[in-house]
Protein backbone atom coordinates (compact mmCIF):
# COMPACT_ATOMS: atom_id res chain seq x y z
CA UNK A 1 0.00 0.00 0.00
CA UNK A 2 1.66 3.18 -0.92
CA UNK A 3 1.87 5.67 2.13
CA UNK A 4 0.85 8.67 1.49
CA UNK A 5 -0.89 11.72 4.36
CA UNK A 6 -3.15 14.28 3.57
CA UNK A 7 -5.55 15.49 6.58
CA UNK A 8 -8.83 16.89 6.30
CA UNK A 9 -11.83 17.22 8.62
CA UNK A 10 -15.55 16.35 8.45
CA UNK A 11 -18.72 17.31 10.52
CA UNK A 12 -20.05 14.46 12.27
CA UNK A 13 -23.18 16.11 11.59
CA UNK A 14 -22.03 15.14 7.91
CA UNK A 15 -21.19 11.83 8.02
CA UNK A 16 -24.62 10.44 6.96
CA UNK A 17 -24.01 12.38 3.55
CA UNK A 18 -20.55 11.17 2.94
CA UNK A 19 -21.91 7.33 3.62
CA UNK A 20 -24.62 7.72 0.97
CA UNK A 21 -22.07 9.63 -1.24
CA UNK A 22 -20.03 6.44 -0.90
CA UNK A 23 -22.82 4.40 -1.19
CA UNK A 24 -23.17 5.41 -4.97
CA UNK A 25 -20.03 3.48 -5.23
CA UNK A 26 -19.50 1.23 -2.78
CA UNK A 27 -21.71 -1.62 -0.59
CA UNK A 28 -21.27 0.40 2.75
CA UNK A 29 -21.00 -1.46 6.04
CA UNK A 30 -21.54 -0.08 9.43
CA UNK A 31 -21.55 -1.34 12.83
CA UNK A 32 -24.87 -2.41 13.71
CA UNK A 33 -26.78 -4.27 16.72
CA UNK A 34 -28.23 -7.27 15.66
CA UNK A 35 -30.54 -7.94 18.73
CA UNK A 36 -27.81 -6.35 20.95
CA UNK A 37 -25.07 -8.33 19.32
CA UNK A 38 -23.01 -5.81 18.07
CA UNK A 39 -22.02 -6.90 14.19
CA UNK A 40 -21.07 -5.43 10.62
CA UNK A 41 -24.46 -4.73 8.21
CA UNK A 42 -25.07 -2.70 4.82
CA UNK A 43 -25.82 1.21 6.31
CA UNK A 44 -29.37 1.71 5.94
CA UNK A 45 -29.43 5.71 4.63
CA UNK A 46 -30.35 6.58 7.32
CA UNK A 47 -29.07 5.40 10.78
CA UNK A 48 -25.86 6.90 12.50
CA UNK A 49 -26.01 6.16 16.22
CA UNK A 50 -23.58 3.99 15.99
CA UNK A 51 -21.15 6.64 16.41
CA UNK A 52 -22.50 7.36 20.32
CA UNK A 53 -22.45 3.09 21.15
CA UNK A 54 -19.78 1.78 18.88
CA UNK A 55 -16.73 0.46 20.80
CA UNK A 56 -15.78 -2.96 18.56
CA UNK A 57 -17.91 -5.27 17.28
CA UNK A 58 -18.78 -8.51 18.45
CA UNK A 59 -18.70 -10.46 15.16
CA UNK A 60 -14.98 -8.83 13.27
CA UNK A 61 -14.89 -7.35 10.05
CA UNK A 62 -13.33 -10.72 8.56
CA UNK A 63 -16.83 -12.02 8.49
CA UNK A 64 -17.43 -9.38 5.49
CA UNK A 65 -14.50 -11.04 3.53
CA UNK A 66 -14.49 -14.31 5.22
CA UNK A 67 -18.51 -14.86 5.88
CA UNK A 68 -19.23 -17.54 8.54
CA UNK A 69 -20.74 -20.10 5.96
CA UNK A 70 -20.19 -19.17 1.90
CA UNK A 71 -20.88 -21.04 -1.18
CA UNK A 72 -18.48 -22.28 -3.35
CA UNK A 73 -20.12 -23.59 -6.22
CA UNK A 74 -23.16 -25.56 -7.18
CA UNK A 75 -23.37 -28.22 -8.71
CA UNK A 76 -25.75 -31.09 -11.21
CA UNK A 77 -25.30 -34.40 -12.38
CA UNK A 78 -26.16 -35.87 -15.63
CA UNK A 79 -25.30 -38.62 -17.83
CA UNK A 80 -22.24 -36.82 -18.91
CA UNK A 81 -20.78 -36.34 -15.33
CA UNK A 82 -21.07 -33.34 -12.77
CA UNK A 83 -21.12 -29.65 -14.32
CA UNK A 84 -20.21 -26.59 -11.88
CA UNK A 85 -21.17 -23.31 -11.31
CA UNK A 86 -19.23 -20.66 -9.26
CA UNK A 87 -21.70 -18.44 -7.19
CA UNK A 88 -21.79 -14.72 -8.41
CA UNK A 89 -19.98 -11.92 -7.30
CA UNK A 90 -22.14 -9.06 -6.41
CA UNK A 91 -20.47 -7.06 -4.22
CA UNK A 92 -16.92 -6.78 -5.56
CA UNK A 93 -16.66 -3.50 -4.01
CA UNK A 94 -17.09 -2.97 -0.19
CA UNK A 95 -16.27 0.10 1.83
CA UNK A 96 -16.35 -0.87 5.95
CA UNK A 97 -16.71 2.03 7.49
CA UNK A 98 -15.55 2.57 11.43
CA UNK A 99 -13.18 -0.52 11.74
CA UNK A 100 -10.87 -0.23 14.72
CA UNK A 101 -7.18 -0.25 14.04
CA UNK A 102 -6.52 -3.62 15.70
CA UNK A 103 -9.34 -5.66 12.80
CA UNK A 104 -7.36 -3.63 10.41
CA UNK A 105 -4.46 -5.06 11.48
CA UNK A 106 -6.43 -8.73 11.69
CA UNK A 107 -7.58 -8.32 7.92
CA UNK A 108 -3.17 -7.66 6.85
CA UNK A 109 -3.01 -10.73 9.14
CA UNK A 110 -5.30 -13.05 7.14
CA UNK A 111 -3.96 -11.89 3.98
CA UNK A 112 -1.02 -13.50 4.56
CA UNK A 113 -2.85 -16.58 4.60
CA UNK A 114 -5.52 -16.13 1.72
CA UNK A 115 -3.12 -14.13 -0.27
CA UNK A 116 0.50 -14.56 0.43
CA UNK A 117 0.64 -18.71 1.16
CA UNK A 118 -2.09 -19.55 -1.21
CA UNK A 119 -4.82 -17.52 -3.40
CA UNK A 120 -7.94 -17.64 -1.57
CA UNK A 121 -10.31 -16.55 -4.36
CA UNK A 122 -13.30 -16.35 -2.53
CA UNK A 123 -11.79 -14.13 -0.10
CA UNK A 124 -9.80 -11.84 -2.64
CA UNK A 125 -12.80 -11.11 -4.91
CA UNK A 126 -14.34 -9.14 -2.04
CA UNK A 127 -11.16 -8.24 -0.26
CA UNK A 128 -9.38 -6.91 -3.34
CA UNK A 129 -11.91 -3.92 -4.13
CA UNK A 130 -12.52 -3.21 -0.43
CA UNK A 131 -11.69 0.00 0.98
CA UNK A 132 -11.15 0.36 4.43
CA UNK A 133 -12.03 3.80 7.03
CA UNK A 134 -10.62 3.05 10.24
CA UNK A 135 -11.97 5.20 13.50
CA UNK A 136 -9.83 5.38 15.93
CA UNK A 137 -11.15 3.89 19.50
CA UNK A 138 -11.80 6.94 22.28
CA UNK A 139 -13.00 4.33 24.86
CA UNK A 140 -10.65 0.94 24.92
CA UNK A 141 -11.99 -2.16 26.64
CA UNK A 142 -9.95 -3.41 29.90
CA UNK A 143 -9.52 -6.63 28.13
CA UNK A 144 -8.02 -4.39 24.88
CA UNK A 145 -3.79 -5.05 24.94
CA UNK A 146 -3.35 -3.95 21.12
CA UNK A 147 -0.26 -1.88 22.60
CA UNK A 148 1.54 -4.29 23.53
CA UNK A 149 1.36 -5.80 19.89
CA UNK A 150 3.06 -3.04 17.66
CA UNK A 151 -0.34 -0.97 17.17
CA UNK A 152 -2.26 1.56 19.12
CA UNK A 153 -6.16 2.50 19.46
CA UNK A 154 -5.50 5.32 16.46
CA UNK A 155 -3.01 3.06 14.46
CA UNK A 156 -3.45 3.94 11.14
CA UNK A 157 -1.01 1.47 9.42
CA UNK A 158 -3.52 -0.90 7.99
CA UNK A 159 -6.56 1.55 6.58
CA UNK A 160 -7.21 4.11 3.80
CA UNK A 161 -8.72 6.60 5.79
CA UNK A 162 -8.32 7.11 8.98
CA UNK A 163 -10.74 9.30 11.40
CA UNK A 164 -9.60 10.36 14.52
CA UNK A 165 -12.30 11.91 16.69
CA UNK A 166 -11.73 15.50 17.29
CA UNK A 167 -15.29 16.80 19.19
CA UNK A 168 -17.80 17.94 16.52
CA UNK A 169 -15.43 16.73 13.66
CA UNK A 170 -13.43 13.75 12.79
CA UNK A 171 -9.75 14.56 11.61
CA UNK A 172 -9.69 12.34 8.51
CA UNK A 173 -5.74 10.99 7.15
CA UNK A 174 -5.65 10.17 3.77
CA UNK A 175 -3.20 6.80 4.64
CA UNK A 176 -3.55 5.53 1.06
CA UNK A 177 -3.66 6.88 -2.73
CA UNK A 178 -7.19 4.63 -2.59
CA UNK A 179 -8.11 6.90 0.57
CA UNK A 180 -6.88 10.35 -1.20
CA UNK A 181 -8.85 9.18 -3.94
CA UNK A 182 -12.28 8.95 -1.71
CA UNK A 183 -11.22 11.77 -0.08
CA UNK A 184 -11.00 14.22 -3.48
CA UNK A 185 -14.41 13.33 -4.84
CA UNK A 186 -15.82 14.79 -1.76
CA UNK A 187 -16.82 18.24 -0.76
CA UNK A 188 -17.97 17.31 2.54
CA UNK A 189 -14.12 17.65 3.82
CA UNK A 190 -12.77 21.14 5.60
CA UNK A 191 -9.43 22.13 5.70
CA UNK A 192 -7.97 21.51 9.57
CA UNK A 193 -6.55 24.08 11.75
CA UNK A 194 -3.58 23.46 13.92
CA UNK A 195 -5.51 23.62 16.84
CA UNK A 196 -7.77 20.86 15.27
CA UNK A 197 -4.51 19.02 14.59
CA UNK A 198 -3.39 19.55 18.47
CA UNK A 199 -6.93 17.88 19.46
CA UNK A 200 -6.17 15.02 17.32
CA UNK A 201 -2.29 14.32 18.67
CA UNK A 202 -3.86 14.81 22.18
CA UNK A 203 -6.55 11.84 21.63
CA UNK A 204 -4.12 9.70 20.26
CA UNK A 205 -2.31 10.33 23.03
CA UNK A 206 -4.71 10.07 25.80
CA UNK A 207 -6.44 6.96 24.25
CA UNK A 208 -2.95 5.06 24.08
CA UNK A 209 -3.06 5.59 27.94
CA UNK A 210 -6.17 3.87 28.25
CA UNK A 211 -4.37 0.66 27.11
CA UNK A 212 -3.86 -0.72 30.89
CA UNK A 213 -3.55 -4.33 29.71
CA UNK A 214 -0.46 -5.08 28.92
CA UNK A 215 1.94 -8.54 27.87
CA UNK A 216 5.56 -8.86 27.29
CA UNK A 217 5.99 -10.03 23.94
CA UNK A 218 10.16 -10.39 24.15
CA UNK A 219 11.11 -13.48 23.90
CA UNK A 220 7.03 -15.24 24.16
CA UNK A 221 8.31 -17.32 21.08
CA UNK A 222 10.68 -19.32 22.61
CA UNK A 223 9.31 -19.18 25.81
CA UNK A 224 6.31 -21.03 24.88
CA UNK A 225 8.29 -23.46 23.02
CA UNK A 226 9.88 -23.91 26.35
CA UNK A 227 7.11 -24.67 27.99
CA UNK A 228 5.59 -26.79 24.93
CA UNK A 229 5.92 -30.14 26.37
CA UNK A 230 4.32 -29.55 29.76
CA UNK A 231 1.17 -31.53 30.01
CA UNK A 232 0.64 -30.53 33.56
CA UNK A 233 0.71 -26.84 32.90
CA UNK A 234 -1.37 -26.72 29.87
CA UNK A 235 -3.93 -29.43 31.33
CA UNK A 236 -4.29 -26.49 34.29
CA UNK A 237 -4.50 -23.79 31.60
CA UNK A 238 -7.36 -25.40 29.88
CA UNK A 239 -8.91 -26.81 33.11
CA UNK A 240 -11.96 -24.52 32.86
CA UNK A 241 -12.67 -24.20 28.65
CA UNK A 242 -15.90 -25.95 27.66
CA UNK A 243 -14.39 -25.91 24.27
CA UNK A 244 -17.53 -23.56 22.97
CA UNK A 245 -15.12 -22.31 20.21
CA UNK A 246 -16.64 -18.75 20.88
CA UNK A 247 -12.41 -17.42 21.14
CA UNK A 248 -11.40 -18.72 17.51
CA UNK A 249 -15.20 -17.99 15.95
CA UNK A 250 -14.80 -14.45 16.85
CA UNK A 251 -10.95 -13.67 16.43
CA UNK A 252 -10.65 -11.57 13.73
CA UNK A 253 -7.18 -13.60 12.88
CA UNK A 254 -8.77 -16.87 13.20
CA UNK A 255 -9.85 -18.61 9.90
CA UNK A 256 -9.88 -22.26 9.83
CA UNK A 257 -13.49 -23.56 8.04
CA UNK A 258 -14.73 -27.19 7.16
CA UNK A 259 -16.19 -27.80 3.58
CA UNK A 260 -19.39 -29.51 3.10
CA UNK A 261 -21.95 -30.68 0.65
CA UNK A 262 -25.42 -29.88 0.22
CA UNK A 263 -26.90 -33.00 -1.74
CA UNK A 264 -30.50 -33.01 -3.29
CA UNK A 265 -30.87 -35.59 -5.77
CA UNK A 266 -28.22 -35.37 -8.70
CA UNK A 267 -27.72 -31.39 -7.31
CA UNK A 268 -26.79 -29.80 -4.66
CA UNK A 269 -24.30 -27.08 -3.45
CA UNK A 270 -20.60 -27.01 -1.59
CA UNK A 271 -19.76 -24.47 1.05
CA UNK A 272 -17.49 -23.61 3.92
CA UNK A 273 -18.42 -22.54 7.13
CA UNK A 274 -16.05 -21.68 10.24
CA UNK A 275 -14.47 -24.46 11.85
CA UNK A 276 -12.52 -24.27 15.23
CA UNK A 277 -8.95 -25.87 16.68
CA UNK A 278 -11.76 -25.99 20.16
CA UNK A 279 -13.45 -28.65 19.20
CA UNK A 280 -12.65 -31.92 19.48
CA UNK A 281 -13.62 -33.60 15.93
CA UNK A 282 -11.76 -31.04 14.50
CA UNK A 283 -8.33 -32.83 14.01
CA UNK A 284 -10.43 -36.11 13.82
CA UNK A 285 -8.93 -38.69 10.69
CA UNK A 286 -9.20 -42.04 10.03
CA UNK A 287 -6.98 -43.60 11.79
CA UNK A 288 -6.48 -40.88 14.98
CA UNK A 289 -6.82 -37.64 16.40
CA UNK A 290 -3.86 -36.07 17.42
CA UNK A 291 -5.84 -33.33 19.83
CA UNK A 292 -8.32 -35.49 21.37
CA UNK A 293 -7.81 -34.07 25.04
CA UNK A 294 -8.16 -30.11 25.62
CA UNK A 295 -5.41 -29.17 26.73
CA UNK A 296 -3.98 -29.95 23.14
CA UNK A 297 -6.28 -28.12 21.43
CA UNK A 298 -6.04 -24.83 24.21
CA UNK A 299 -2.04 -25.22 23.21
CA UNK A 300 -3.03 -25.28 19.27
CA UNK A 301 -5.36 -21.35 19.63
CA UNK A 302 -2.16 -19.98 22.05
CA UNK A 303 0.99 -21.45 19.77
CA UNK A 304 -0.69 -20.59 16.43
CA UNK A 305 -0.75 -17.10 17.10
CA UNK A 306 2.72 -16.55 19.21
CA UNK A 307 4.64 -19.69 17.75
CA UNK A 308 3.65 -20.91 14.46
CA UNK A 309 2.36 -17.48 12.77
CA UNK A 310 5.53 -15.85 13.47
CA UNK A 311 7.59 -19.16 12.00
CA UNK A 312 5.83 -18.82 8.99
CA UNK A 313 4.93 -15.33 8.49
CA UNK A 314 7.19 -13.38 11.26
CA UNK A 315 4.32 -11.58 12.79
CA UNK A 316 2.17 -12.44 15.74
CA UNK A 317 -1.37 -13.15 14.69
CA UNK A 318 -3.33 -11.54 17.90
CA UNK A 319 -3.67 -8.10 17.38
CA UNK A 320 -4.55 -7.52 21.39
CA UNK A 321 -8.15 -6.77 20.44
CA UNK A 322 -9.22 -8.35 23.49
CA UNK A 323 -12.10 -10.34 22.37
CA UNK A 324 -11.40 -13.78 23.28
CA UNK A 325 -11.44 -12.73 26.63
CA UNK A 326 -14.33 -10.39 26.50
CA UNK A 327 -16.70 -13.32 25.15
CA UNK A 328 -15.36 -16.58 26.72
CA UNK A 329 -18.03 -17.68 28.84
CA UNK A 330 -15.77 -19.06 31.65
CA UNK A 331 -13.67 -15.98 31.75
CA UNK A 332 -10.30 -17.71 30.02
CA UNK A 333 -7.77 -14.80 29.50
CA UNK A 334 -5.03 -15.69 27.00
CA UNK A 335 -2.87 -12.88 28.66
CA UNK A 336 -3.23 -14.76 31.70
CA UNK A 337 -1.60 -17.93 29.96
CA UNK A 338 0.92 -15.75 28.36
CA UNK A 339 2.17 -14.70 32.09
CA UNK A 340 2.04 -17.99 32.93
CA UNK A 341 4.07 -19.75 30.28
CA UNK A 342 6.23 -16.61 30.48
CA UNK A 343 7.15 -17.28 34.65
CA UNK A 344 7.26 -21.43 34.12
CA UNK A 345 10.10 -20.18 31.48
CA UNK A 346 12.01 -17.86 33.58
CA UNK A 347 12.24 -20.75 36.48
CA UNK A 348 13.11 -23.48 33.86
CA UNK A 349 15.86 -20.81 32.77
CA UNK A 350 16.72 -19.83 36.31
CA UNK A 351 17.24 -23.87 37.58
S1 LIG B 1 -14.23 -19.08 24.50
FE1 LIG B 1 -13.40 -19.82 26.49
S2 LIG B 1 -14.56 -21.70 26.95
FE2 LIG B 1 -14.90 -21.23 24.75
S3 LIG B 1 -13.29 -22.44 23.68
FE3 LIG B 1 -12.42 -20.40 24.04
S4 LIG B 1 -11.31 -20.57 26.03
FE4 LIG B 1 -12.70 -22.34 25.86
S1 LIG C 1 -6.36 -14.17 20.19
FE1 LIG C 1 -7.94 -12.96 21.32
S2 LIG C 1 -6.99 -10.93 21.61
FE2 LIG C 1 -5.79 -12.00 20.03
S3 LIG C 1 -6.70 -11.34 18.06
FE3 LIG C 1 -7.73 -13.26 18.66
S4 LIG C 1 -9.57 -12.63 19.80
FE4 LIG C 1 -8.20 -10.84 19.68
Amino acid sequence: MKKVTDSKKISKKNIAKLLDEWRQEFTVFVPWRDEAVAKWARWDGKDTSFLDWYRNTVVPPKAIFFPPMEEMFSFQKDREGYHLELPASDEPKQLIFGIRPCDAKALAVLNMTFSDAYEDPYYLAKRNGGVLVGLGCTNPYDSCFCTSLDSSPTDSANVDLMLTDIGDDFLVEAITDKGKALMAKTSLAEAVTRADEARAKDVKETTYAKVTKKIDTEGIKEKLLSGFDNKDLWEKIAAKCITCGICTFLCPTCYCFDINDELVKNQGERFRSWDSCAFPLYTKMPMENPRVEKWRRLRQKVCHKYVFYPMNFDVIACTGCGRCIRLCPVNWDITQTLDNLSAEAQVKMEK
